[in-house]
């Protein structure tokens, strides 16, 4: 979606283009005796940055798992009824936006499959790459008879883990998980459940990010550590890469299904988590005002004034004015209210660009040299527009500075980039997007400044998007997108919005 409710912005974009965007928020609570479905609510609350498209909340009482889910914005989503009818002690949530299956209300999260026990739901933060080799696998396994969400139209990698993981009549759900987990390449945070046990794991790079928390009467796990602090859990650990946990009346569990291979994301600590979530020991908040200290360090510049591109760019820009000695300023400002909308632009308001989103303040940068911070260029299409924006306020020079490297690889682990073909740096030199932009300089921090922030090893993090350095490999180019599995197995079923996802006897999917 082109705008971000969050009061972050989709910083590369025009009106009606996208830009990188994040691919899903999770959240997983255990808890006898709390309100598990409004824990949920606010859990996915805070994780609203990581996905605007649809959200969904699945409760269990320990007899039978209840999903309510909708396209929309968590607040659009649920409301006081719909909250109440979630009822039970343990639950996952999720908001999603997509990179694998279109955006329909079949493919919001959490999904639903029968086991022969019971039933399993399940939310995924992440991208498979292997989806090709699993469509294989599940009708292999089950057939045409037993697609669970497949047969209802639900097109993600997200139904082919589900459809896995209802498993055979003789084994267990952490059985299954064990054999499935090993199977499944590429990024996957997932929390899912039964009627009874909660469970969470991870990757064995653990490219996205997924925490363990406890609260006085139970156990939650989330994509981002805000989300913890929002329900009022304390911070417990990361979940490790490779890692199962299991939650429930017998306590916390821990299974390793893979040896760990760690390569998170370091696009998180640029721009996808929030400031205030902590990545593996590291405040991203510190991260960013770093990475703008060594941007300032690397491309200095004589100006009058550092401002952002609200609000990603402001902890950089906080770090490059501490840094340079130049005063730090609000050149810009936002719309507060930005939020998803439907609502296409105009021809008229299209002319009109940024200032749907940014608008300058005229008596604080006219005549001024200023230097202005963002976290990315993707496209380039928005920085062009603001350099213009502030030249038509009367700025007497615009030098861009970009706290992370050129982008000029796609990502495949869960971040819709742009194709390779429309990321500006990929074939042009840094001088000609600079002139592309219309900007008097343009300066990237370098991929040595940018991991030295993060204070994490190289070896420890992907870096694809920059170096093009791959840490899980890929498939063959058409093993791969977004809508690969629009048709490989068959057109959905009629009828089947509302389920019951017996014969383990349990499950139901609430359409509003
Ligand atoms: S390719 Fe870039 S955005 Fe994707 S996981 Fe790697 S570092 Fe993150």
């Amino acid at each position: 979606m082109p705008l971000r409710p969050d009061g972050r912005l989709n910083h590369d974009l025009m009106p009606g283009e996208k830009g990188p965007q994040d691919a899903c928020g999770v959240f997983g609570v255990w808890a006898p005796g709390e309100e598990v479905a409004k824990l949920s609510y606010f859990g996915l609350y805070a994780l609203q940055h990581r996905g605007q498209e649809s959200a969904g909340i699945a409760a269990s009482n320990g007899e039978q798992i209840l999903v309510y889910k909708d396209m929309g914005l968590v607040s659009q989503v649920f409301d006081e009824t719909a909250l109440g009818a979630l009822r039970g002690h343990l639950a996952v949530a999720h908001c999603r936006y997509s990179t694998t299956g279109g955006v329909t209300w079949e493919n919001a999260q959490p999904t639903l499959g029968a086991t022969a026990s019971g039933t399993v739901a399940l939310g995924h933060n992440g991208n498979l790459t292997n989806s090709a080799e699993l469509v294989g696998l599940v009708a292999e396994r089950y057939g045409a008879q037993h697609r669970g969400e497949l047969a209802r139209g639900n097109t993600t990698d997200t139904a082919l883990i589900t459809a896995l993981l209802t498993g055979d009549s003789d084994h267990t759900l952490e059985q299954t998980a064990l054999e499935v987990l090993p199977r499944l390449r590429g990024a996957f945070s997932l929390v899912f459940m039964d009627e009874r046990t909660l469970y969470a794991a991870r990757d064995p790079q653990g490219v996205r990010p997924l925490v363990l928390g406890r609260l006085e009467r139970g156990w939650v796990v989330a994509s981002e550590t805000p989300a913890l602090d929002i329900v009022g859990a304390s911070f417990v650990r990361e979940v490790e890469p490779g890692e199962l946990i299991m939650i429930d009346d017998d306590g916390l569990r821990s299974q390793r299904f893979a040896e760990t291979k760690r390569a998170g994301c370091v696009f998180e600590y640029v721009y996808l988590a929030r400031p205030d979530t902590v990545i593996n020991g590291r405040s991203v908040h510190a991260a960013r005002v770093e990475m703008g200290r060594a941007l300032a360090r690397e491309h200095p510049v004589d100006a009058d004034l550092v401002i952002p591109t609200p609000e990603s760019g402001t902890p950089a820009a906080v770090g490059y004015a501490q840094e340079s000695g130049i005063p730090f300023g609000q050149g810009l400002t936002k719309n507060a209210y930005v939020g998803r909308t439907f609502i296409q632009p105009s021809d008229t308001l299209r002319q009109l660009g940024i200032r749907l989103k940014l608008n300058p303040l005229r008596e604080v940068i006219r005549g001024k040299r200023l230097v202005v911070v963002d976290d990315s260029i993707v496209r380039g299409n928005t920085q062009r527009a603001l350099v213009r924006m502030l030249r038509e306020a009367g700025a007497a020079e615009v030098h861009v500075r970009i706290s992370s490297p050129p982008v000029k690889w796609p990502c495949f682990y869960g971040i819709d980039f742009a194709s390779r073909a429309e990321l500006i740096a990929n074939g042009l030199s840094v001088d000609e997007v600079g002139q592309s932009l219309g900007a008097d300089s343009l300066g990237y921090i370098t991929l040595d400044g940018m991991i030295a922030a993060t204070q994490q090893a190289e070896s420890q993090l992907c870096t694809a998007c920059f170096t093009g350095k791959y840490p899980i490999p890929l498939p063959a180019d058409d093993q791969l997108g977004k809508h690969l599995l629009e048709t490989p197995l068959g057109a959905p079923e009629d009828g089947l919005h509302a389920l019951s996802a017996s014969p383990g006897g349990g499950g139901a999917l609430a359409r509003p």
